[in-house]
Protein backbone atom coordinates (compact mmCIF):
# COMPACT_ATOMS: atom_id res chain seq x y z
CA UNK A 1 0.00 0.00 0.00
CA UNK A 2 1.60 3.75 -1.10
CA UNK A 3 1.65 5.80 1.99
CA UNK A 4 -0.96 8.84 1.64
CA UNK A 5 1.33 11.47 1.37
CA UNK A 6 0.89 13.91 4.78
CA UNK A 7 -0.48 11.17 7.01
CA UNK A 8 -0.10 13.24 10.15
CA UNK A 9 0.72 10.55 12.33
CA UNK A 10 3.24 10.08 9.85
CA UNK A 11 5.18 13.06 9.93
CA UNK A 12 8.81 12.37 10.35
CA UNK A 13 9.98 11.42 14.11
CA UNK A 14 13.61 12.41 13.72
CA UNK A 15 12.55 15.72 13.05
CA UNK A 16 10.54 16.01 16.11
CA UNK A 17 13.27 14.47 18.11
CA UNK A 18 15.32 17.85 17.24
CA UNK A 19 13.13 19.79 19.13
CA UNK A 20 11.83 17.12 22.20
CA UNK A 21 15.59 17.34 22.68
CA UNK A 22 16.02 21.19 23.54
CA UNK A 23 16.76 21.90 26.91
CA UNK A 24 13.70 22.26 29.25
CA UNK A 25 13.92 24.60 32.05
CA UNK A 26 13.52 22.42 35.41
CA UNK A 27 10.53 24.44 37.05
CA UNK A 28 8.57 25.11 33.05
CA UNK A 29 6.60 21.98 33.29
CA UNK A 30 3.82 20.65 30.63
CA UNK A 31 0.73 19.21 31.82
CA UNK A 32 -1.09 17.16 29.55
CA UNK A 33 -4.64 16.89 31.01
CA UNK A 34 -6.54 14.12 30.47
CA UNK A 35 -10.35 13.40 30.58
CA UNK A 36 -13.48 10.73 29.31
CA UNK A 37 -15.17 12.59 27.03
CA UNK A 38 -19.03 12.64 26.65
CA UNK A 39 -19.38 9.15 24.57
CA UNK A 40 -17.97 7.52 28.44
CA UNK A 41 -15.28 5.90 26.11
CA UNK A 42 -13.03 8.06 24.07
CA UNK A 43 -10.41 10.19 25.69
CA UNK A 44 -9.20 14.21 24.46
CA UNK A 45 -6.35 15.87 26.22
CA UNK A 46 -4.94 19.02 26.58
CA UNK A 47 -1.89 20.80 27.22
CA UNK A 48 -1.03 23.70 30.01
CA UNK A 49 2.47 25.10 30.93
CA UNK A 50 3.00 25.16 34.94
CA UNK A 51 6.05 26.82 37.04
CA UNK A 52 6.51 24.35 39.39
CA UNK A 53 6.91 20.28 39.39
CA UNK A 54 3.87 18.91 40.70
CA UNK A 55 4.15 16.55 43.01
CA UNK A 56 0.75 16.05 44.37
CA UNK A 57 -2.91 16.36 41.81
CA UNK A 58 -3.88 18.31 44.22
CA UNK A 59 -1.32 21.53 43.71
CA UNK A 60 -2.55 21.77 39.54
CA UNK A 61 -5.00 24.50 38.96
CA UNK A 62 -8.55 23.34 38.13
CA UNK A 63 -9.00 24.41 34.35
CA UNK A 64 -12.00 23.86 31.67
CA UNK A 65 -12.72 22.78 27.71
CA UNK A 66 -15.06 22.96 25.67
CA UNK A 67 -17.62 20.77 26.29
CA UNK A 68 -20.02 21.29 23.59
CA UNK A 69 -17.19 19.74 21.25
CA UNK A 70 -17.19 16.95 23.58
CA UNK A 71 -20.49 15.62 23.39
CA UNK A 72 -20.87 17.20 26.90
CA UNK A 73 -22.84 20.39 27.47
CA UNK A 74 -24.65 23.02 24.97
CA UNK A 75 -22.52 25.65 22.88
CA UNK A 76 -24.71 28.20 25.04
CA UNK A 77 -23.08 27.24 28.24
CA UNK A 78 -20.27 25.12 27.37
CA UNK A 79 -17.62 25.25 30.25
CA UNK A 80 -16.95 21.82 31.84
CA UNK A 81 -13.82 22.08 34.56
CA UNK A 82 -11.47 19.52 34.89
CA UNK A 83 -10.42 18.79 38.49
CA UNK A 84 -6.79 17.33 38.59
CA UNK A 85 -7.27 13.64 40.09
CA UNK A 86 -4.02 11.52 39.50
CA UNK A 87 -0.65 12.26 38.29
CA UNK A 88 1.59 10.08 36.06
CA UNK A 89 5.06 10.59 34.44
CA UNK A 90 4.81 11.98 30.97
CA UNK A 91 6.71 8.79 28.91
CA UNK A 92 6.20 10.95 25.46
CA UNK A 93 7.62 14.68 26.48
CA UNK A 94 10.17 12.81 29.46
CA UNK A 95 11.58 14.94 32.48
CA UNK A 96 9.23 16.98 34.56
CA UNK A 97 6.50 16.48 32.17
CA UNK A 98 3.57 14.84 33.69
CA UNK A 99 0.00 13.40 32.47
CA UNK A 100 -2.62 14.27 34.60
CA UNK A 101 -5.95 12.53 34.67
CA UNK A 102 -9.24 14.70 35.50
CA UNK A 103 -12.45 14.04 36.58
CA UNK A 104 -14.95 16.72 34.95
CA UNK A 105 -17.83 18.75 36.54
CA UNK A 106 -20.23 20.86 34.89
CA UNK A 107 -21.36 24.64 35.24
CA UNK A 108 -23.38 23.67 38.67
CA UNK A 109 -20.38 21.64 39.94
CA UNK A 110 -21.90 18.34 39.27
CA UNK A 111 -20.34 15.25 37.29
CA UNK A 112 -20.84 14.95 34.59
CA UNK A 113 -22.73 11.66 33.21
CA UNK A 114 -19.57 10.65 31.93
CA UNK A 115 -17.56 11.03 35.14
CA UNK A 116 -18.04 7.90 37.19
CA UNK A 117 -14.97 8.20 38.80
CA UNK A 118 -16.63 10.23 41.59
CA UNK A 119 -19.61 7.65 43.05
CA UNK A 120 -16.91 4.89 42.64
CA UNK A 121 -14.76 7.13 45.15
CA UNK A 122 -17.94 6.49 47.14
CA UNK A 123 -18.12 3.48 47.35
CA UNK A 124 -14.84 2.33 48.09
CA UNK A 125 -14.15 5.32 50.79
CA UNK A 126 -17.34 3.01 51.95
CA UNK A 127 -15.51 -0.42 51.28
CA UNK A 128 -12.06 0.60 52.76
CA UNK A 129 -11.83 -1.98 55.73
CA UNK A 130 -12.30 -4.54 53.09
CA UNK A 131 -9.20 -3.29 51.27
CA UNK A 132 -11.05 -4.43 47.48
CA UNK A 133 -8.11 -5.17 45.24
CA UNK A 134 -8.88 -5.40 41.17
CA UNK A 135 -6.76 -6.52 38.54
CA UNK A 136 -8.23 -6.01 34.62
CA UNK A 137 -7.34 -8.08 31.37
CA UNK A 138 -7.69 -5.29 28.88
CA UNK A 139 -7.92 -6.97 25.53
CA UNK A 140 -7.61 -4.49 22.57
CA UNK A 141 -7.26 -4.79 18.78
CA UNK A 142 -4.74 -2.90 16.42
CA UNK A 143 -6.33 -1.41 13.10
CA UNK A 144 -4.89 0.14 9.85
CA UNK A 145 -5.71 3.83 9.36
CA UNK A 146 -9.01 1.61 7.07
CA UNK A 147 -10.09 0.59 10.33
CA UNK A 148 -8.94 -3.19 8.31
CA UNK A 149 -7.33 -5.30 11.72
CA UNK A 150 -3.52 -4.07 11.46
CA UNK A 151 -1.50 -6.95 9.39
CA UNK A 152 -4.67 -8.22 8.06
CA UNK A 153 -4.51 -9.59 3.87
CA UNK A 154 -6.52 -6.32 2.31
CA UNK A 155 -9.02 -8.89 1.12
CA UNK A 156 -9.77 -11.53 2.80
CA UNK A 157 -9.24 -13.51 6.08
CA UNK A 158 -5.75 -15.02 7.98
CA UNK A 159 -6.47 -18.36 8.54
CA UNK A 160 -8.37 -19.44 11.52
CA UNK A 161 -8.14 -18.95 15.32
CA UNK A 162 -5.52 -21.69 16.83
CA UNK A 163 -1.91 -20.37 16.45
CA UNK A 164 -2.20 -17.03 17.48
CA UNK A 165 -2.54 -16.96 21.18
CA UNK A 166 0.54 -15.99 23.06
CA UNK A 167 2.15 -16.74 19.52
CA UNK A 168 5.42 -15.73 17.87
CA UNK A 169 6.82 -15.07 14.52
CA UNK A 170 5.96 -12.46 11.94
CA UNK A 171 3.21 -14.76 10.46
CA UNK A 172 1.41 -15.17 13.95
CA UNK A 173 1.50 -11.77 15.60
CA UNK A 174 1.10 -8.34 14.13
CA UNK A 175 2.00 -5.20 16.12
CA UNK A 176 4.27 -6.02 18.29
CA UNK A 177 6.49 -2.75 18.31
CA UNK A 178 2.87 -1.21 19.83
CA UNK A 179 2.81 -3.37 22.69
CA UNK A 180 6.63 -3.17 23.86
CA UNK A 181 6.39 0.50 23.97
CA UNK A 182 3.43 0.92 25.52
CA UNK A 183 4.40 -1.73 28.22
CA UNK A 184 7.97 0.13 28.79
CA UNK A 185 5.58 3.64 28.81
CA UNK A 186 2.85 2.36 31.03
CA UNK A 187 6.04 1.16 33.47
CA UNK A 188 7.70 4.66 33.05
CA UNK A 189 4.77 6.92 33.71
CA UNK A 190 4.00 4.79 36.94
CA UNK A 191 1.38 2.47 35.81
CA UNK A 192 0.99 -0.92 37.93
CA UNK A 193 0.83 -2.66 34.53
CA UNK A 194 1.37 -6.77 35.39
CA UNK A 195 1.67 -8.15 31.92
CA UNK A 196 0.61 -8.55 28.27
CA UNK A 197 0.32 -11.05 26.05
CA UNK A 198 -0.71 -12.26 22.04
CA UNK A 199 -4.36 -12.98 21.94
CA UNK A 200 -6.64 -15.67 19.93
CA UNK A 201 -7.21 -13.56 17.13
CA UNK A 202 -4.50 -12.19 15.42
CA UNK A 203 -3.99 -8.18 15.81
CA UNK A 204 -5.39 -8.77 18.95
CA UNK A 205 -3.44 -7.95 22.62
CA UNK A 206 -3.81 -7.98 26.06
CA UNK A 207 -2.01 -6.39 28.88
CA UNK A 208 -3.03 -6.49 32.59
CA UNK A 209 -3.45 -3.51 35.35
CA UNK A 210 -3.47 -4.34 38.95
CA UNK A 211 -3.88 -5.59 40.92
CA UNK A 212 -4.79 -2.02 42.40
CA UNK A 213 -6.86 -1.19 45.46
CA UNK A 214 -9.79 0.54 45.14
CA UNK A 215 -9.94 3.77 42.68
CA UNK A 216 -6.53 3.23 41.28
CA UNK A 217 -7.84 0.50 39.23
CA UNK A 218 -9.72 2.50 37.12
CA UNK A 219 -6.98 5.55 37.41
CA UNK A 220 -4.32 3.31 36.07
CA UNK A 221 -7.06 1.38 33.40
CA UNK A 222 -7.74 4.56 31.77
CA UNK A 223 -4.34 6.56 31.80
CA UNK A 224 -3.04 3.03 29.87
CA UNK A 225 -5.50 3.26 27.51
CA UNK A 226 -4.51 6.97 26.56
CA UNK A 227 -1.05 6.14 26.38
CA UNK A 228 -1.64 3.02 24.28
CA UNK A 229 -3.46 5.85 21.74
CA UNK A 230 -0.93 7.65 22.09
CA UNK A 231 2.00 5.10 21.40
CA UNK A 232 -0.45 3.56 18.95
CA UNK A 233 -0.14 7.16 17.19
CA UNK A 234 3.21 7.37 16.69
CA UNK A 235 3.23 4.26 14.56
CA UNK A 236 0.39 5.19 12.44
CA UNK A 237 -1.93 2.60 13.34
CA UNK A 238 -5.75 2.52 15.46
CA UNK A 239 -6.47 1.60 18.81
CA UNK A 240 -10.11 -0.08 19.20
CA UNK A 241 -11.39 -1.38 22.15
CA UNK A 242 -14.70 -2.65 20.75
CA UNK A 243 -15.54 -5.75 21.73
CA UNK A 244 -16.20 -7.59 19.02
CA UNK A 245 -14.41 -5.72 16.28
CA UNK A 246 -14.75 -8.31 13.79
CA UNK A 247 -18.48 -10.61 13.41
CA UNK A 248 -18.43 -14.53 13.21
CA UNK A 249 -15.62 -16.50 14.12
CA UNK A 250 -13.31 -14.59 16.01
CA UNK A 251 -13.12 -13.56 19.68
CA UNK A 252 -14.24 -10.35 21.10
CA UNK A 253 -12.59 -8.32 23.05
CA UNK A 254 -13.09 -8.10 27.45
CA UNK A 255 -11.58 -6.38 29.86
CA UNK A 256 -12.01 -9.56 32.61
CA UNK A 257 -12.00 -8.03 35.90
CA UNK A 258 -9.91 -9.96 38.99
CA UNK A 259 -11.35 -9.27 42.41
CA UNK A 260 -10.64 -9.41 46.05
CA UNK A 261 -11.40 -8.28 49.37
CA UNK A 262 -9.05 -9.05 51.81
CA UNK A 263 -11.38 -11.98 53.50
CA UNK A 264 -10.86 -13.37 50.29
CA UNK A 265 -6.97 -13.46 50.50
CA UNK A 266 -6.41 -15.00 53.80
CA UNK A 267 -6.58 -18.55 54.74
CA UNK A 268 -9.94 -20.05 53.54
CA UNK A 269 -10.96 -17.14 51.66
CA UNK A 270 -12.59 -19.66 49.04
CA UNK A 271 -15.68 -19.42 51.41
CA UNK A 272 -15.82 -15.35 51.11
CA UNK A 273 -15.67 -15.62 47.51
CA UNK A 274 -18.04 -18.74 47.13
CA UNK A 275 -20.48 -15.93 49.49
CA UNK A 276 -19.46 -13.14 46.75
CA UNK A 277 -20.29 -15.20 43.77
CA UNK A 278 -24.07 -16.02 44.95
CA UNK A 279 -24.66 -12.33 45.78
CA UNK A 280 -23.12 -11.53 42.17
CA UNK A 281 -25.68 -14.42 40.55
CA UNK A 282 -28.80 -12.19 42.10
CA UNK A 283 -27.66 -8.75 40.17
CA UNK A 284 -26.31 -10.39 36.78
CA UNK A 285 -28.47 -7.55 34.70
CA UNK A 286 -27.71 -4.73 37.11
CA UNK A 287 -24.01 -5.70 36.08
CA UNK A 288 -24.30 -5.97 32.43
CA UNK A 289 -25.60 -2.71 32.49
CA UNK A 290 -22.84 -1.29 34.21
CA UNK A 291 -20.14 -3.69 31.98
CA UNK A 292 -19.81 -1.54 28.55
CA UNK A 293 -20.89 2.26 28.06
CA UNK A 294 -24.09 1.39 26.24
CA UNK A 295 -25.98 -0.70 29.00
CA UNK A 296 -25.45 -3.83 27.98
CA UNK A 297 -25.81 -3.23 24.34
CA UNK A 298 -21.48 -3.32 23.23
CA UNK A 299 -21.66 -6.41 25.16
CA UNK A 300 -24.61 -8.55 23.34
CA UNK A 301 -22.36 -8.83 20.39
CA UNK A 302 -19.55 -10.37 22.57
CA UNK A 303 -21.44 -12.28 25.13
CA UNK A 304 -22.75 -14.91 22.66
CA UNK A 305 -22.07 -18.04 24.74
CA UNK A 306 -19.52 -19.02 22.30
CA UNK A 307 -15.33 -17.80 21.76
CA UNK A 308 -14.91 -18.28 25.73
CA UNK A 309 -17.77 -16.41 26.73
CA UNK A 310 -21.02 -17.10 28.69
CA UNK A 311 -24.51 -15.76 27.84
CA UNK A 312 -25.58 -12.22 28.30
CA UNK A 313 -29.18 -13.64 29.20
CA UNK A 314 -27.14 -16.47 32.23
CA UNK A 315 -25.27 -16.25 35.12
CA UNK A 316 -23.05 -19.33 35.72
CA UNK A 317 -19.85 -19.86 37.88
CA UNK A 318 -16.70 -22.53 37.76
CA UNK A 319 -13.36 -23.17 38.48
CA UNK A 320 -11.48 -22.82 35.49
CA UNK A 321 -14.47 -22.44 33.52
CA UNK A 322 -13.50 -19.82 30.73
CA UNK A 323 -17.43 -20.05 29.22
CA UNK A 324 -19.18 -18.88 32.45
CA UNK A 325 -19.68 -15.43 33.82
CA UNK A 326 -17.54 -16.02 36.83
CA UNK A 327 -14.30 -18.09 36.79
CA UNK A 328 -12.44 -19.56 39.74
CA UNK A 329 -9.07 -19.51 38.91
CA UNK A 330 -7.94 -23.76 39.07
CA UNK A 331 -4.69 -22.09 41.74
CA UNK A 332 -7.38 -20.43 43.40
CA UNK A 333 -9.51 -23.53 44.42
CA UNK A 334 -6.51 -25.54 44.77
CA UNK A 335 -5.20 -23.12 47.89
CA UNK A 336 -8.83 -22.43 48.81
CA UNK A 337 -8.01 -18.69 48.82
CA UNK A 338 -6.99 -15.79 46.38
CA UNK A 339 -9.51 -14.06 44.06
CA UNK A 340 -12.14 -14.69 41.26
CA UNK A 341 -12.49 -13.15 37.69
CA UNK A 342 -15.82 -11.64 36.46
CA UNK A 343 -15.19 -12.30 32.69
CA UNK A 344 -18.31 -9.96 31.50
CA UNK A 345 -16.46 -6.42 31.61
CA UNK A 346 -16.49 -5.82 27.50
CA UNK A 347 -13.22 -3.92 26.76
CA UNK A 348 -14.52 -0.47 26.19
CA UNK A 349 -16.03 -0.83 29.97
CA UNK A 350 -15.56 2.06 32.23
CA UNK A 351 -13.53 0.14 34.75
CA UNK A 352 -14.51 2.54 37.77
CA UNK A 353 -18.43 1.97 36.92
CA UNK A 354 -17.14 -1.87 36.53
CA UNK A 355 -14.87 -1.96 40.21
CA UNK A 356 -18.05 0.00 41.73
CA UNK A 357 -21.10 -2.16 41.29
CA UNK A 358 -18.64 -5.07 42.28
CA UNK A 359 -17.97 -3.37 45.77
CA UNK A 360 -21.18 -1.86 46.37
CA UNK A 361 -22.55 -5.80 45.70
CA UNK A 362 -20.36 -8.03 47.03
CA UNK A 363 -19.07 -5.46 49.85
CA UNK A 364 -21.78 -2.70 50.51
CA UNK A 365 -25.36 -5.21 50.14
CA UNK A 366 -26.55 -3.06 47.78
P1 LIG B 1 -5.98 -15.09 32.94
O1 LIG B 1 -5.51 -16.43 33.39
O2 LIG B 1 -7.44 -14.93 33.15
O3 LIG B 1 -5.55 -14.75 31.54
P2 LIG B 1 -4.15 -12.92 33.76
O4 LIG B 1 -2.85 -13.45 34.22
O5 LIG B 1 -4.21 -12.33 32.41
O6 LIG B 1 -5.27 -14.08 33.95
O7 LIG B 1 -4.66 -11.79 34.76
C1 LIG B 1 -4.80 -12.02 36.12
C2 LIG B 1 -5.10 -10.71 36.80
O8 LIG B 1 -5.49 -10.97 38.13
C3 LIG B 1 -3.95 -9.73 36.85
O9 LIG B 1 -4.41 -8.45 36.45
C4 LIG B 1 -3.59 -9.69 38.34
O10 LIG B 1 -3.14 -8.41 38.73
C5 LIG B 1 -4.93 -9.98 38.97
N1 LIG B 1 -4.86 -10.49 40.35
C6 LIG B 1 -3.97 -11.37 40.87
N2 LIG B 1 -4.21 -11.58 42.17
C7 LIG B 1 -5.29 -10.80 42.49
C8 LIG B 1 -6.03 -10.56 43.69
N3 LIG B 1 -5.73 -11.18 44.84
N4 LIG B 1 -7.07 -9.70 43.63
C9 LIG B 1 -7.39 -9.08 42.49
N5 LIG B 1 -6.74 -9.26 41.33
C10 LIG B 1 -5.70 -10.11 41.33
MN1 LIG C 1 -9.90 28.24 21.34
MN1 LIG D 1 -5.35 -12.83 30.67
MN1 LIG E 1 -7.41 -12.61 27.27
MN1 LIG F 1 -8.90 -13.77 32.08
Amino acid sequence: MALVTGSPSLLNKQTLMKYLSLPQPDNVVQCMYIWIDGTGESIRAKTRTVNFVPKHPDELPIWNYDGSSTYQAEGSNSDIYLHPVALYKDPFRGGNNKLVLCETYKYNHKPTESNKRRSCVEAMEKAADEYPWFGIEQEYTLLDQDKHPFGWPKNGFPGPQGPYYCGVGSNKVYGRDVVEAHYRACMYAGINIGGSNAEVMPAQWEYQVGPCEGVTIGDDLWMSRFILHRVAEDFGVVVSFDPKPIPGDWNGAGAHTNFSTKAMRNEDGLAAIEQAIEKLAKKHEFHIRAYDPNEGKDNARRLTGLHETSSIHDFSAGVANRGASIRIPRQVAEERKGYLEDRRPSSNCDPYSVAEVIVRTVCLDE
